[in-house]
């Protein structure tokens, strides 16, 4: 007897336990409808039941109800296999919380399953290093850069060694580092009539490989009325550990945060990456157990505006340059889907003079980055990626516009896979160019300022 309610004991489902235990009244919430299907890029791709947003929601419920171990290996695949693309919430009429859901069935299946040694040790050094202090972050791009000017690049490009060693994929995802790192405190911008204080979140990606586009952020948010800053003591908005299940590192980079932006006093909190926004935005939900940031993490969150957002308060100031050209628009997920910001972009393009957009078709649709998506799930997200690409690539419009580093490298690296050189663009280099801002940190959309519109013409490579 006893022996048999032993092993009734050891088959028994393993449920949700520790912290971070998906939330039941969330996951009630579904009722099934299937509405979110279609607009689930792996459900898109599969056309499989258990790799949609609703599928995903069940295999939740039944390991909240007991009926499904939380070490079931669809459990663990399924939940990885999502890209917390957060396009199933944008849809859903009963108002799911999937983001959250997601995050925290990753957080259990982090707690309570075993990696093999060699991925613990990957995620607590290589991958944490750089964004636990953002200035290694910056100090390796610096030598990125190097490296990129010195020729070493293209030399280990065209000899075939970097395909050699496996790192032609990865090395092609890296922009050139137009650029140095942006350091927090040492630049500002200062308009001639000021209507408003803005704090420049700078990022751990955006502010490494993309600090021309926070020094255009900076422009274009003074030629508006902004005195803009960069504050010391931010970092990384911790995106990157709440995608990938450890919630825990995630609050200790919000809490840091939260602490600088105070530091820093009143102003709006200006974010130019739709992951991070989206991130800085839901730090109520990371911290609404913590007893000292709580309430204070609301405080933030209320001043946090995407860049598009706050420029589209509000008619742009003129632009003094136009540009004849044409692009299209990639929408980051968590821009249209985890902020709903979908008009604001499309007004501000609009406003350039000479400036005409194309929409692509499935703008919205996930692009296959996802965070480190494309690095551990790389045929999905190729499959993503390229499917972006075709789409971009039949617009025929001379340049693709996007607002966040993700999309921007996995777009980059999707065109080039399918033969287009149409550069990848943030919508504030483009604001900027037509500010007249600094030629040097526009590397491709200078070649369109002012010219009139030829499709035929070679595009500007990247
Ligand atoms: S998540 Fe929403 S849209 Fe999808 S099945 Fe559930 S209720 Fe329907
Ligand atoms: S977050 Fe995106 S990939 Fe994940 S279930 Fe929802 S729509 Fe599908």
């Amino acid at each position: 007897m006893a022996t048999i309610s032993l092993i009734d004991e050891l088959q028994k489902p393993i449920p949700f336990s520790g912290h971070d235990i998906p939330e039941d009244d969330l996951l009630r919430a579904c009722v099934h409808c299937g509405m979110c299907l279609p607009s689930c890029p792996t459900y898109r791709e599969t056309g499989d039941e258990a790799s949609s947003p609703r599928g995903r929601l069940w295999l939740m419920s039944a390991v909240s109800d007991g009926k499904l171990s939380l070490l079931d290996e669809d459990f663990g695949e399924q939940m990885y296999q999502c890209l917390n693309c957060r396009a199933c919430e944008a849809v859903c009429p009963s108002g799911v919380q999937y983001g959250p859901l997601v995050e925290a069935s990753r957080s259990q299946l982090e707690q309570h399953r075993q990696r093999p040694l060699w991925q613990r040790v990957l995620r607590n050094t290589v991958m944490s290093w750089p964004f636990d202090d953002v200035r290694r972050m910056r100090a390796g791009a610096m030598v990125l850069r190097l490296y990129q000017r010195s020729g070493m690049s293209s030399f280990l490009r065209k000899t075939g060694i970097l395909r050699i060693i496996g790192l032609e994929n990865l090395e092609r995802m890296v922009p050139d580092i137009e650029e140095a790192p942006l350091t927090p405190g040492t630049e500002t911008w200062t308009p001639q009539n000021v209507i408003g204080h803005a704090h420049v979140f700078n990022g751990c990606v955006m502010s490494s490989v993309f600090g021309d586009v926070n020094r255009a952020t900076g422009r274009v948010l003074a030629h508006n009325g902004y005195a803009t800053d960069v504050p010391v003591g931010q970092g990384c908005c911790g995106a990157i550990y709440s995608h990938t299940g450890m919630l825990d590192k995630a609050r200790v980079l919000a809490r840091e945060n939260i602490d600088a932006f105070e530091r820093a006093g009143e102003g709006t909190i200006v974010v130019n990456a739709a992951g991070c926004g989206s991130a800085l935005k839901e730090y109520p939900h990371l911290l609404k157990d913590d007893p000292v940031y709580a309430e204070r993490a609301k405080a933030f969150a209320s001043r946090v505006f995407d860049v598009n957002e706050l420029l589209d308060k509000q008619p742009l100031v003129p632009m003094s340059s136009p540009m004849a050209a044409t692009i299209t628009l990639q929408e980051p997920c968590h821009l249209v889907h985890a902020q709903r910001i979908s008009a604001q972009p499309r007004s501000l393009l609009k406003q350039v003079p000479g400036l005409t957009l194309i929409e692509m078709h499935e703008s919205s649709l996930c692009c296959g980055s996802a965070g480190i998506y494309n690095i551990t799930r790389p045929q999905m997200a190729d499959a993503l990626g390229d499917r972006k690409a075709k789409n971009a690539i039949a617009t025929g419009a001379e340049a693709v516009v996007t607002s966040n580093p993700g999309c921007h490298m996995q777009l980059r690296t999707s065109l080039i896979r399918n033969g287009s050189e149409q550069p990848v663009e943030h919508i504030v280099s483009i604001l900027d160019v037509a500010y007249g801002g600094s030629a040097a940190n526009s590397w491709a959309i200078d070649d369109y300022a002012a010219k009139p519109s030829d499709p035929s013409r070679p595009q500007s490579g990247i």
